[in-house]
């Protein structure tokens, strides 16, 4: 970086108080708005504009807050009234209106008011009584005030900042500072996309002529704001592929196909296309850090047991992390299936196992004698010691914190890691989201999967429910109810679903319904969930602890009581639970929202039943950072851009980071230095965005 960029650089990072006029006091109440330098002052953005320019009255709505101009029709008069208030209104010809002016407060007002003075006037007006209640005016005849016709901006404030100063600070801020504002994005990009240059921009963001200008500044920023964090991320990305050295595993491609043929069903392209990118990335030298995302039934299970399979064969240990018993149990039994034929060892360690069980199964993974462990939180625990590990996957990845991960991480040297997901975040979020993580979509369900026909009934169409209810089991198949709560509350008036399990042993004595929920021990979920997935319970009446992963392909029916009381995910996981074999499957919403989100969320259920649009419209109802959780979610505070509203935009801004980053000359040449310098600073900090 040149001496002169350097300086450049720096001007912007001189404390605000170097303006004239921003003393200590008024100091701390911008550093509650974050505003310490130069810098942040300039990039404190209005939120919106007051529209100053004078009006044609003809085209103003009522109510509305205007600027008019206008000369001064009559006297004024003043009344006052109450304690110490005052009234003073005048009449003003605006065009071909005549209106009344009404100024409160301002007795002194009433000296300059003289017929046939120019005058303009903002604020309210009524347009039924022409009456316009003055909030600001300037003499327009005066040279000293020849007023400005434009859009003023308007700041958030706090304390005793008052908006008028900060409007004063920035106009002073962008004449001093504007030679020392440095373009960040490269010539090629701006040229490309017609964006506007930095200290232009930052201009007509604060003071546009019109709308169309605010408008340009604020595509400008947007784009900086996804570009210079995009940048980051791929650097990141860049640097953690350079310092980890990951393990090449040589598994045998012939073997890994046969096992592939041995399975009960073809997999599908998009599967395959998962697996051929995790199998490469499992043969390469670098650290696999891949998320593999797939609509509920899509199929993940299986290529996690192929990448696994291959792992093991090239002589490595694996690891499969669940967040629940219940999941790490099916998990372990569909494994032992798949591998029913192969020579590998695979232990289930959760915290049901007894003492003997652990101790054996930690000795026998320090030995190396067993070969792949599922199980829960149980796997991450201090005394867990690998021989040889080569391969984590991590499923529904978004019920473990970051630090869970990255514990398990720790277990071996540079393992390669799958994260699985169903929680369908559209793609290009989620690779902001994880940044530094490749991420892998199955965007296709096995052949034969029928929709799920979703319907909305209220409580009183109960009886209706029941009977379908009894056809589809009368036909062999099987039921979940799932409850949101365990314990009655007068609060939430929900329904118990202890209570709802004895109702439906009343009204069904001649089923097998069994009762799933947090309360009970893990031996005895276990114990239930295995019967219901062998058939022998009819209907499970569930809490959410059934939530995640559960694959019981003959239930066909997913019955949600006060289905209002959950969030669109979630109501989309749920009903993922059925539609996951060949039969037609149905879910029934049972719910009687309150408010209008959550009959929209009904709407939504009914209409919707891809999981990539549900999550696109829980994002839209929800906003980013609730969808996300801001605690793990590592996403940084954008000032002007919006990954939902402005999402084509994050992805061009991705593309040419990464473009920029892959390009040999963005490392050494000259103008790419305020850049390098920007990433250099971030990086320090930017670590903690790794899992
Ligand atoms: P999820 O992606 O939600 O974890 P699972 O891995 O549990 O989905 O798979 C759902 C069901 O689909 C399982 O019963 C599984 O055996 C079955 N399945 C997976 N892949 C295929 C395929 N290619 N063809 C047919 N059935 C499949
Ligand atoms: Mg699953």
């Amino acid at each position: 970086m040149s001496k002169q960029d350097w300086a450049v650089y720096h001007a912007l990072k001189q404390p605000v108080t170097t303006l004239k006029g921003v003393g200590e006091a008024l100091a701390e109440d911008l550093s509650l708005l974050g505003i310490k330098t130069i810098e942040d002052l300039l990039f404190h953005f209005p939120y919106r504009y007051d529209d100053c320019r004078p009006k044609d009255l003809a085209e103003v709505g009522h109510e509305e807050t205007v600027t008019v101009e206008g000369t001064v029709h009559s006297e004024p008069v003043l009344r006052f009234y109450g304690r110490n208030k005052a009234r003073c209104s005048f009449k003003v010809l605006v065009g071909r209106y005549l209106i009344t002016a009404v100024i409160f407060n301002r007795p002194y007002v009433k000296q300059q008011v003289k017929v046939g003075r120019s005058i303009r006037l903002t604020g309210k007006i009524d347009k039924h009584r022409l009456q316009l209640t003055v909030q600001h005016y300037q003499w327009s005849d005066t040279a000293s005030n020849k007023g400005e016709e434009t859009l003023l901006p308007v700041y958030s404030v706090t304390g005793k900042l008052k908006v008028a100063q900060l409007r004063k600070w920035m106009k002073a801020a962008l004449r001093d500072y504007a030679a020392y504002i440095p373009e960040m994005i490269p010539q090629s990009l701006l040229t490309r996309y017609k964006l506007l240059p930095r200290p232009e921009a930052l201009r007509k963001i604060h003071f546009p002529k019109d709308y169309e200008e605010g408008k340009q500044a604020k595509r400008r920023f947007i784009y900086e704001e996804f570009f210079l964090f995009q940048l980051k991320m791929q650097a990141l990305r860049k640097r953690h592929r350079e310092q980890v050295e990951g393990i090449p595993q040589h598994y045998d491609q012939q073997k890994v196909e046969n096992f592939i043929r041995s399975l009960p069903f073809e997999l599908t392209a998009a599967q395959r296309k998962a697996l051929d990118q995790i199998l490469h990335d499992l043969k390469s030298p670098f650290a696999m850090n891949r998320l593999l995302q797939g609509d509920v039934g899509s199929g993940k299970t299986v290529v996690a047991a192929i990448s696994l399979y291959a792992s093991i064969s090239a002589g490595y240990q694996g690891a499969f992390m669940v967040p629940t018993e219940i999941l790490a149990e099916q998990h372990y039994l569909s494994l032992k299936q798949f591998y029913r034929n192969e020579n590998i060892q695979i232990a289930l360690l959760t915290g049901s196992s007894t003492p003997k069980e652990r101790r054996e199964i930690l000795a026998g993974l320090q030995l190396g004698t067993i070969d792949l462990v599922v199980g829960t939180h149980a796997l991450i625990q201090k005394d867990v010691y690998f021989k040889n590990l080569g391969l984590i996957i991590t499923d529904e990845q978004h019920r473990f914190g970051v630090e869970q991960r990255r514990q398990l991480r720790r277990k071996g040297a540079a393992p390669d890691v799958l994260l699985m997901t169903a929680t369908p975040i559209p793609r290009t979020l989620a690779i902001t989201a994880f940044g530094d993580l490749d991420v892998t979509v199955i965007d296709e369900l096995p052949a034969g999967r029928k929709k799920v026909e979703t319907y909305w009934v209220k409580e009183h169409m109960l009886d209706r429910v029941f009977r379908f209810m009894q056809n589809e089991i009368d036909q062999g198949r099987q039921a979940y109810v799932v409850c949101p709560l365990i314990e009655e509350s007068d609060k939430l008036d929900v329904q118990n679903v202890i209570d709802f399990h004895a109702k439906l042993c009343k009204v069904f004595p001649q089923y097998r319904i069994g009762l799933l929920h947090g309360r009970l021990s893990s031996a005895e979920k276990g114990k239930t969930m295995r019967r219901f997935a062998q058939g022998e319970i009819q209907i499970l009446v569930t809490t959410t602890v059934i939530e995640v992963g559960v694959d019981v392909p003959n239930a066909t029916l997913m019955i949600i009581y006060d289905a209002e009381r959950f969030g669109l995910s979630q109501l989309h996981q749920l009903r993922g639970r059925v539609g996951r074999g060949n039969h037609q499957s149905y879910c029934i919403l049972i719910a009687d929202p309150k408010t209008e989100a959550g009959i929209q969320r009904m709407h939504i259920m009914r209409s919707t039943h891809d999981g990539f649009e549900v999550a696109k419209k829980d994002l839209a109802l929800r906003g980013t950072g609730d969808f996300f959780g801001t605690k793990q979610s590592g996403l940084p505070d954008f000032k002007v851009a919006d990954m939902i509203r402005d999402y084509r935009a994050l992805e061009v801004a991705r593309k040419d980071a990464q473009a920029l980053i892959q390009n040999p000359s963005f490392w050494t040449d000259e103008q790419f230095g305020l850049l390098r310098t920007y990433l250099e600073e971030q990086l320090g900090t930017g670590e903690k965005l790794l899992d």
